[in-house]
């Protein structure tokens, strides 16, 4: 299991304060989740409440850094050290193919039958349409970097709709402007690596 509460032992750099609202909404969640009395749910359904939030968190750590670059390295590293995000995790989506990797277990071929990777690993269009895809660690639907850029695709279009249907524009151009500039952003820093790689 992750680790919940963070150190917050060092004081931290500039830019803190910036992002402290969301920080703690997602701890006063992941409390939240750990105090759940569970019914009506299976036990395992717990834990991944708790595992999606640990990702959701580390998700949004990585994308101030390396999507937005609105915070510095520094900051970066501080919230790694002090537990606000999964470096490991992190280092993983830098690689192409890994993007949207839900948690290391899935990719540790010991933890799996047959010494394959997890079902959530194998992109949709490979799968039986009936075929219920359900990562037995942390529960997730699918985390195969085409799905993901699909699914990307498919809440802009959900938020262009959104937008063109009211009358009230802000909010949710703006939150449309926000997504198309995180994809872009991540495709150019993946298309970037891969450059330097070779
Ligand atoms: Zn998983
Ligand atoms: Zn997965």
């Amino acid at each position: 299991m992750p680790k919940i509460r963070t150190n917050r032992t060092r004081r931290p750099p500039q830019g803190f304060d910036d992002i402290v609202p969301t920080l703690d909404q997602f701890e006063e969640e992941m409390r939240r989740a750990e105090n759940d009395d569970g019914v009506g749910k299976r036990k395992v359904q717990l834990t991944w409440e708790v595992l999606k939030l640990h990702h959701a968190r580390t998700r949004y750590v990585y994308n101030l850094f390396y999507v937005r670059k609105v915070i510095s390295r520094e900051l970066y590293q501080w919230l790694v050290d002090e537990g606000y995000a999964d470096a490991l995790l992190m280092a993983k989506w830098k690689k192409a193919g890994y993007e949207k990797l839900c948690c290391l277990s899935c990719i540790q071929t010991r933890d799996h039958n047959f010494g394959t990777t997890c079902i959530c690993r194998v992109p949709r269009a490979q799968l039986d349409s009936d075929r219920i895809v359900e990562c037995a660690h942390c529960g997730c639907r699918g985390c195969a970097s085409g799905d993901y850029l699909e699914e990307q695709r498919r809440k802009m279009r959900e938020a262009i709709d959104a937008a063109s249907s009211s009358a009230g524009p802000s909010s949710v151009e703006a939150s449309v402007r926000g997504a198309v500039a995180d994809v872009e952003a991540l495709q150019s820093t993946l298309a970037a690596e891969d450059g330097a790689a070779q």
